[in-house]
């Protein structure tokens, strides 16, 4: 007998025609003679509805009500899918966050699992129930709910995972799994049976938010394998799991466009000691998150530094700049909207070279301007002018022969 932990995010769930396919879909695990604990997301929509609600009461809610609040979206369907299991026959048990005995911080809205007490889903399952889990969910030492971060449902499943030692944790969603590039974007993209914690990290930040970066954290830390696949067919999905030798023979795994991005340049700047400190430090505090960032060598006792944001963040980022450029010793501050993100992320760069040059001529061989550069380990990334992002993404897609 196996043990497996099932996630099923918000639009597998949306409505009570889904959650019927939901709960049969659980049968059939069941019946081949597994044991089942299914954690489940609130009905899409929902959550973004009861924030919407708090803030039509007051703009900044009180972040305990707030979890408190933002619990019940995952309630819900725990309680439909477990009546629908038992429509069908299954003995099934609903548990919150705290009665599936999910310890967390004491921090509301963000907070980080402490530990699992698992002795009573051990005992459900000992008796033969299916156990449906609210995800996003926890409670901490002073008894108060607390949610774990937009998307934390994907974390209750990992953490879920570990803490009962399943055989197997399946991420429903509804894509079939994780692909070599944007399909919408990229005809040719193809779906990767397997993929690294590392790279599955690099392109859910990049913008194909499959899932939430932390609890692919949470999976990389301690090794926990998880098959991201669809609940509305029987495709085999992406398996993500540690790297492995084979996997380094891939060069380049995927290639994401991340659209949301602005660049902001703050020009002839003094060049010394502290001045980047203050312009970060002042973004930071009105936390805007700074992704790139690029510094020209000063030339004259002047500097060039340029970054980009998130688009949204992009007038804030100006305007908080702006205001320290008398109090740093003068400097201009612009900002432009219309770039692009082109990032191409793979294991198998640490052990082959190459793979900048390959990607700037094909870039070159378009006629396409590169900006700004940065790397890591296993990633470059280019900013480039929006309007060329998708042909930049399908021209290197293809030049790395990923479809
Ligand atoms: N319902 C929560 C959200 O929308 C958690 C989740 O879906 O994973 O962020
Ligand atoms: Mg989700």
């Amino acid at each position: 007998m196996a043990r497996i932990v099932q996630k099923y995010g918000g639009t597998s769930v949306r409505d009570v025609d889904r959650i019927k396919e939901v709960a049969k879909r659980i049968k059939q695990t069941r019946d081949q003679g597994n044991q089942v604990v299914v954690v489940v997301s609130a009905r899409s929509g929902v959550t973004n509805q009861l924030i919407a609600t708090a803030k039509s009461i007051v703009a900044q809610p009180n972040e305990r009500e707030l979890d408190m609040l933002l619990a019940i979206g995952e309630q819900e369907t725990i309680a439909l899918t477990a009546m629908a299991l038992q429509a069908l026959g299954v003995p099934a048990v609903s548990r919150t966050g705290a009665q599936a005995g999910i310890m967390t911080d004491l921090v509301h809205t963000k907070a980080k699992i402490k530990n699992i007490d698992a002795s009573l889903i051990e005992k459900d399952l000992a008796r033969g129930d299916v156990v449906i889990v609210a995800g996003f969910q926890g409670m901490n030492e002073e008894g108060s709910t607390t949610t774990l971060g937009r998307g934390g449902s994907d974390l209750t499943a990992i953490a879920l995972a570990y803490a009962l030692k399943a055989d197997n944790c399946e991420i429903l969603t509804d894509v079939d799994g994780v692909y070599t590039a944007d399909p919408r974007v990229v005809p040719g993209a193809r779906k990767l049976a397997e993929i690294s914690y590392e790279e599955m990290l690099e392109l859910a930040s990049l913008g194909s938010k499959v899932m939430q970066s932390r609890s692919v954290e949470f999976a990389s830390k301690y090794n926990v394998n998880f098959e991201v696949r669809s609940s509305f067919n029987n495709n085999p999905g992406t398996i993500v799991k540690e790297e492995s030798a084979s996997m380094e023979k891939v060069v380049v795994r995927g290639v994401a466009v991340d659209k949301d991005q602005a660049k902001v340049t703050v020009s002839g700047i003094p060049d010394k000691p502290g001045t980047a400190a203050r312009i970060f430090k002042t973004l930071a505090a009105s936390h805007v998150v700074v992704d790139m960032i690029v510094q020209n060598i000063g030339r004259n006792g002047v500097a060039n530094l340029t970054f980009t944001v998130p688009r949204d963040d992009s007038a804030r980022a100006e305007k908080t700049v702006a205001a320290i450029l008398e109090d740093i010793g003068g400097g201009n501050v612009s900002v432009i909207a219309n770039i692009a993100k082109l990032s191409v992320v793979g294991v198998g760069m640490r052990t082959h070279s190459g793979v900048a040059a390959s990607v700037f001529q094909t870039l070159a061989d378009h006629n396409i301007n590169i900006d700004l550069i940065s790397t890591s380990e296993i990633k470059i990334s280019i900013v480039i002018e929006l309007d060329k992002a998708d042909e930049a993404a399908r021209a290197v897609h293809k030049e790395f022969g990923l479809g």
